[in-house]
Parts: structure tokens; C-alpha cells; sequence
């Protein structure tokens, strides 16, 4: 989306990377491109009588490691290279925590914004009809995305069951608690990203309890702004913005209420507790740490020089572009990349399908603990990466992702 093609950004940092590493031609190139795509048309009929055909896709980027992970988007400017670079960036996002799962994405083209409840469930069950054969518990597990959630998981999961004649709860992740899901997933990935705030902020010296600020109010800008001072033992949320409005208040807003208030009217507009101000202006106040929890490319060329944050906790996929990520790096500002910082929820989705295929459920303190553990030891292999190549800490995570992908290729006699 925007200007960018996230597909070369994606590929650019590959080739940064394996440059790094010294990889061959031959992984490069392998590391490069996805593995499989699928390309699918949905029919459905619309409220209004109407047929309409929709357009879908499944990319499989890299299987190395394990079954393909990551979610699916449903919105009007997905197009088959933005699925491509975030199906990249599953791989190296699990490769980053050590989980035993490849990367993949998928998308359709739709407003879910204009379409009804009824069309939104053919729209699922219409995609999953499409791409029945190539997903599964052993070779790939779609979860949610932009605009979709654990009732389209629902949806998706029946139709899958219902095509296979069997009970296979594991095919997809984030499902409501009562048909396989895990406790801990609906926060997940704002909790993965506080806790590689709390890494961060103990490498690079800052006290966490300082003000924060958060772009984006979806599921992971809502809860992240709870649990931030839950997590990290205090903190101001001074800014907020959704995809309408943007909310200041020097002196701190209530998170609780924030969240209420949003979940109830379906904006912040007219919130009481904070002065209304321009949505990008979010971005450029001067606070400890900044969360970039809404699209790709948020923070770019045009805005980078006015960031005025210490930390930068990347919760949104890709909100950063290259040239804003130089000019980040020259300003001394530490960006979290989002292979690291949204990596929560990746990580709860796969505690979801090892629970799911024992059929037999953690309390939520376990999954809270084993994820902590695997954010903090990714944190740490980032970081040593960091000191050992010289690098800001995106090249870092992507050095320790693509040495462990290009290991499993070897392994297997791939490359
Ligand atoms: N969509 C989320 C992500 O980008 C979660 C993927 C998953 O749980 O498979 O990380």
C-alpha cells in the first residue's frame, strides 16, 4: 500500500542480510521468493441479489523450518506484492523466536467496512472452498489479520472441517476459546510487543515507565496500550490515533477508557479525556516509546525527521520505510523491526496448534510464561546479532532469521 512496493522492501533487506552472512547465490535467490502461491477467485452473492467475484490469494513464502504460518487480511488495497512481503516476513518473524513454522500470508480483495456479517462469512467460507487443499496442520495454518477475527477463524474452520469430513481444529489459530482456541491469543501480540519494549529499554538504558504513545487502535493498539503499564509497572499514554482521529493529552488518558469508549461508539472521535489533534501528529511527539500499530509504511520519508520518540516499538507489519529507517537510525532512535516486536501473536497461534493437536488446554499464566521466554530469547539473539555485526537492530533480526531459514534449506538439501 502507499507508494511503496513491499515486496522489494522485503527482498532488499534479504539480500542485506545474506550479504552479511555471506550466503551463496543459490540460498539467496531461494530466500528471495515464495515458495508456492495460490491465486483464487470467490464468488458471492451479495445482500443485495447480486453476484460479485472476489479476488483472494495464499502465498507460502518459505516452508523450511515447518508449516507455513501467518494470517489473512481482508481489505480494498491488498494487492499480491504486499501479500507477498508480509508472507516474507512471517518466515523471518518465526524464524526470529525459534518457532518450528515456515511464513505465509493471504488476502482478499474487500471492504469489510461496506459488506454485511452474512457477506463476510461467504466471502471466508468462499476462500477457504478456494485453497481447501493447500493449507492444513502440516503444511500451513492461516490465523487473523487486518480486519479479520476470531469469528472469521470460526467461520473458516467449519468450512474447512466440514469439506475434510473430520475434526482438525489446528488448521487455523486465534479461534474463539470454546472451539480450540488458546487463552492468550486475543493479546498476544501486544504483549510480545511490551515485553521486547522491556528488552529494550534494559539494553539501551531507558526507563519503561516514561510516556508512550500509539498509532493505530485496533486489537493490538488497544490492548497494548493496557498492558504496557501492566507489563512495564507504570507509564503515560499521552497520544492516540485511530484510522479517523487523533487524541493528545500531555497529562496522561486512561487507557480503560479508551478502549471502552472506541469499542463501544467505533471511533475515538469526541473522546473526552484528550484534545483532538491531527492523526500523524501521534507520531512526532516527543515521547519515551512510540507504537506503530496500524499499516504498512506509516512512517516514512515525510515524517521520519519529526519522530521524535526514543523507542519505536514496531507492532503494525512493515510501518517503516527504508528511508525512514535511515533516517531513524542516524537520529538515534531504536526501532524494535516487526519481525521482533509483532511477534507475540505468531508465537501464542502456535502454542494455539500444539494445544489443539493434543486436545488439551494451558491455563493462561503457562501461556503468558512460554511466551515471555520466547520473546525475551529472541530479544537477546537480536541483540547479540546487533554487537557482533555492527548493525541497527532490523538488520540484526533479519541476520538471525535468515542464518537459521538458510540452515533448515541446507539441512534438508535444498540449496
Ligand atoms: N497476523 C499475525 C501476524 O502478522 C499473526 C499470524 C499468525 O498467528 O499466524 O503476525
Amino acid at each position: 500500500m502507499g507508494t511503496y512496493n513491499s515486496f522489494q522492501v522485503q527482498q532488499q533487506q534479504v539480500l542485506e542480510a545474506a550479504k552479511l552472512l555471506n550466503l551463496d547465490k543459490a540460498t539467496t535467490e531461494l530466500l528471495l521468493w515464495p515458495q508456492r502461491e495460490f491465486k483464487v477467485t470467490i464468488p458471492v452473492r451479495l445482500d443485495s441479489g447480486e453476484v460479485q467475484i472476489f479476488h483472494g490469494y495464499r502465498i507460502q513464502h518459505n516452508y523450511a523450518r515447518g508449516p507455513a504460518k501467518g494470517g489473512i487480511r481482508f481489505h480494498p488495497d491488498e494487492t499480491v506484492d504486499t501479500i507477498r512481503a508480509l508472507a516474507g516476513w512471517m518466515t523471518w518473524k518465526t524464524a526470529v523466536v525459534d518457532l518450528p513454522l515456515g511464513g505465509a500470508k493471504g488476502g482478499v480483495v474487500c471492504n469489510p467496512r461496506v459488506m454485511s456479517q452474512r457477506e463476510l462469512e461467504q466471502i471466508a467460507r468462499g476462500y477457504i472452498r478456494a485453497i481447501a487443499h493447500s493449507i492444513g496442520i502440516a503444511k500451513d495454518v492461516p490465523a487473523p489479520d487486518v480486519y479479520t477475527n476470531p469469528q472469521t477463524m470460526a467461520w473458516m474452520m467449519d468450512e474447512y472441517e466440514t469439506i475434510q469430513g473430520i475434526h482438525e481444529p489446528g488448521v487455523l489459530t486465534d479461534k474463539p476459546r470454546q472451539i480450540g482456541g488458546t487463552e492468550g491469543r486475543r493479546d498476544a501480540t501486544a504483549r510480545g510487543g511490551v515485553i521486547s519494549v522491556r528488552e529494550a529499554c534494559a539494553h539501551q538504558g531507558v526507563d519503561p515507565r516514561g510516556t508512550y504513545a500509539i498509532q493505530g487502535f485496533g486489537n493490538a493498539g488497544q490492548r497494548a496500550a493496557l498492558l504496557h503499564r501492566e507489563i512495564l509497572g507504570g507509564g503515560t499514554l499521552v497520544a492516540v490515533c485511530d484510522s479517523r482521529t487523533g487524541l493528545h493529552n500531555p497529562k496522561g488518558m486512561n487507557p480503560k477508557d479508551l478502549v471502552t469508549y472506541k469499542l463501544t461508539r467505533g471511533s475515538l472521535e469526541g473522546f473526552p479525556g484528550g484534545k483532538m489533534i491531527p492523526r500523524d501528529d501521534v507520531l512526532k511527539l516527543d515521547v519515551d516509546i512510540l507504537y506503530p500499530a496500524a499499516l504498512e509504511n506509516a512512517i516514512n520519508e515525510s515524517n521520519a525527521h519529526d519522530i521524535k520518540a526514543r523507542i519505536i516499538c514496531e507492532l503494525a507489519n512493515g510501518p517503516t520505510t527504508p528511508e525512514a529507517d535511515l533516517i531513524l537510525y542516524k537520529k538515534g532512535i531504536h526501532v524494535i523491526p516487526d519481525i521482533l516486536a509483532s511477534a507475540g501473536g505468531v508465537t501464542v497461534s502456535y502454542f494455539e496448534m500444539v494445544q489443539d493437536q493434543y486436545s488439551y488446554f494451558w491455563d493462561e499464566t503457562v501461556v503468558h510464561e512460554r511466551l515471555d521466554a520466547k520473546i525475551t530469547a529472541g530479544s537477546r539473539a537480536v541483540y547479540e546479532a546487533v554487537q557482533e555485526k555492527k548493525v541497527h537492530p532490523r538488520l540484526g533480526a533479519m541476520v538471525v532469521a535468515v542464518a537459521r531459514v538458510a540452515e533448515a534449506c541446507k539441512l534438508r538439501g535444498w540449496v
